[in-house]
């Protein structure tokens, strides 16, 4: 197993955890790009949002309701928060296996960089 994301999402790296179910995995980012950074991953391997099909509908739906999720719970939703899907190189993705970032404690701007 290459991919350091299906690792993480098997336990054999370990991360801060935030949320898990039997389709999702939420971690705590490694390298906070915000006071709270975390990402959330499907633990089905996706490189990038271009494979993405209609069957995935469910899957994102998830992703991102697990992302609003957290922000309510984790007290971002009233000051609001970012979500941030990167695809392939000049989207900035470095890690091939799709994942929703959750920005959120500080002003962010706009527009990005
Ligand atoms: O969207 P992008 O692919 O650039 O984001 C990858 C994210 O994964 C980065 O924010 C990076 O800090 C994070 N990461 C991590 N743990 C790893 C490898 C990458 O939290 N082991």
């Amino acid at each position: 197993m290459d991919c350091i994301f299906c690792q993480i999402a098997s336990n054999a790296i370990t991360g801060k955890r935030a949320y898990e179910d039997d389709q999702v995995v939420a971690f705590y980012d490694n390298n906070p790009q915000a006071p709270t950074h975390i990402l959330i991953i499907p633990r089905q391997h996706i490189a990038t949002t271009n494979e993405l099909e209609l069957n995935h509908s469910p899957l994102i739906g998830h992703m991102v309701l697990t992302a609003t999720k957290l922000a309510k719970e984790l007290s971002l939703a009233e000051d609001g928060y970012r979500l941030v899907w990167n695809c392939n190189r000049q989207g900035g993705q470095a890690v091939y296996h799709i994942h929703l970032h959750l920005l959120g404690g500080r002003a962010m701007r706009w527009p990005p960089g």
